[in-house]
């Protein structure tokens, strides 16, 4: 795209915005209805094709558009359904078929339909393609058995994206195949577990002969390790590649207990400002890597913005707390909650505890490292003797 197309094509989604506003007060409207609007429009995800949401321009626009529509007080489709938006949707409209994505991407948009990603197992995290959980054919469906463990608001999901194990006989990452599975049939139960905030954000998921049909799979039967590609790859950037206004944010929660601190001298404001300066370049990097990004699918930048983002939070969080002196040990409320939202940050105390988890969601900082390390830099790759073995033969705990 020449610069001249590119400027064209970044005025007419501003005057898409604003023909969407003039006619839909996000303030007074429900948050469905303005969403189903701005889906309808193409200004969900800009650059997924016309009629699915998006008018296939390139998806470095969608900043321009959230930051439009949200100034003007559009409700954020992340924060209503964060799996579904920043994980469900990419894979579906890269791998799913037209009745799929006619079906899904309306509902999984306006939040009406919450996702969740059943891919971790108790035997199966960092090394995903090793899980257990059994998919066998049935005539025109798929049975599913075994257990999913991390599972992140499957308390209130209406779609799984489930990775679970076709063949048996074949290497790990072959026998692999995906789905989208109706969480509220008999067959699926949901069990909360409790995180050090007190919340139960994430669940334990037992499949007992739940089905799903064959027409809901998602890419080829064995193709599953390269559709859940999709999905990790984008989970990295939904969960490090946000691009929030200049010193929003967890460095904005800093900045606030820094400012109403009465005992911070020069000692915390040298470790703020070396914090700021961070977050700063973990925003610009971000900024940068989604100009470079030609189509929707992202590469390793992801992982760099996501392992970055991790340390980030949990050094600024950490300063916070410590500013804040005893009453950073003071937390409130611990009764056991099952949360709607991820991206609820209402106390410092709260968003420094939930930080702790930066490190594991999403691929824990030492998968990151290891993706740099082979595919941004090029050095020797991880020792991987099960590559080749029939996942059978590949002893388990
Ligand atoms: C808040 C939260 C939400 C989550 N939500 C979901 C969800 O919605 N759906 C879902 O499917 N999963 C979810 N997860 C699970 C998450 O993806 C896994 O916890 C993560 O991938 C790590 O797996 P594990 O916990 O089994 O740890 P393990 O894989 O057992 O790792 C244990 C330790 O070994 C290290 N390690 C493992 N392999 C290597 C290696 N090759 N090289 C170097 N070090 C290694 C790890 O870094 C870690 O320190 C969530 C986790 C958290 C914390």
């Amino acid at each position: 795209m020449t610069n001249v197309d590119a400027t064209t094509a970044e005025e007419s989604v501003i005057a898409a915005c604003d023909a969407l506003l003039a006619d839909n007060d996000p303030k007074s409207m429900s948050a469905v209805e303005f969403l189903g609007k701005q889906f309808d429009a193409g200004l969900a995800w800009v650059h997924f094709p016309e009629g699915n949401g998006g008018l296939g321009l390139p998806p470095k626009l969608q900043t321009r558009i959230n930051a439009r529509l949200q100034a003007a007080g559009a409700p954020s489709p992340m924060a209503r359904n964060p799996i579904g938006y920043g994980m469900g949707a990419p894979t579906v409209v890269a791998h799913g078929s037209d009745e799929q994505k006619a079906r899904y991407l309306r509902p999984l948009f306006t939040g009406e339909e919450i996702w969740c990603q059943l891919f971790s197992e108790p035997g199966a995290g960092s090394d995903v393609a090793g899980l257990a959980t059994k998919a066998m054919r049935d005539g025109d469906e798929w049975v599913f058995n075994g257990q999913k463990v991390w599972t992140t608001l499957a308390h209130l999901a209406k779609w799984g994206m489930l990775v679970a194990r076709s063949d048996p006989d074949q290497p790990k990452h072959k026998g692999l195949t995906y789905f989208v599975v109706d969480m509220e049939q008999e067959g699926v139960e949901v069990r909360p577990l409790r995180q050090m905030t007190g919340e139960a954000e994430f669940n334990e998921v037992y499949f007992t002969d739940a089905r799903t049909p064959d027409s809901e799979r998602l890419g080829e039967v064995g193709e599953g390790w390269r559709v859940s590609l999709t999905t990790l790859m984008n989970e990295r950037v939904s969960i490090g590649g946000a691009v929030p206004p200049k010193g929003s944010g967890t460095i904005g929660i800093a900045t606030k207990a820094y400012q109403e601190s009465e005992t911070a001298g020069p000692v915390e404001r040298d470790e703020l400002m070396k914090l700021w300066v961070r977050a700063e370049v973990h925003r610009l990097t971000n900024i940068r890597a989604g100009q470079n990004r030609k189509t929707g699918t992202p590469g390793p930048e992801g992982s760099v913005g996501k392992l970055e983002s991790a340390l980030l939070n949990q050094a600024v969080l950490s300063f916070t707390a410590n500013l804040l002196g005893p009453q950073g040990m003071l937390y409130g409320d611990y009764d056991l909650d099952q949360p709607t939202t991820t991206m609820d940050f209402s106390t410092p105390q709260k968003a420094f505890l939930r930080s702790r988890a930066n490190s594991i969601e999403g691929g824990t900082t030492e998968v990151m490292k290891n993706i740099l390390g082979e595919r941004v830099l090029g050095l020797p790759g991880d020792v991987r003797t099960d590559k080749d073995v029939s996942w059978t033969e590949v002893p388990r705990n």
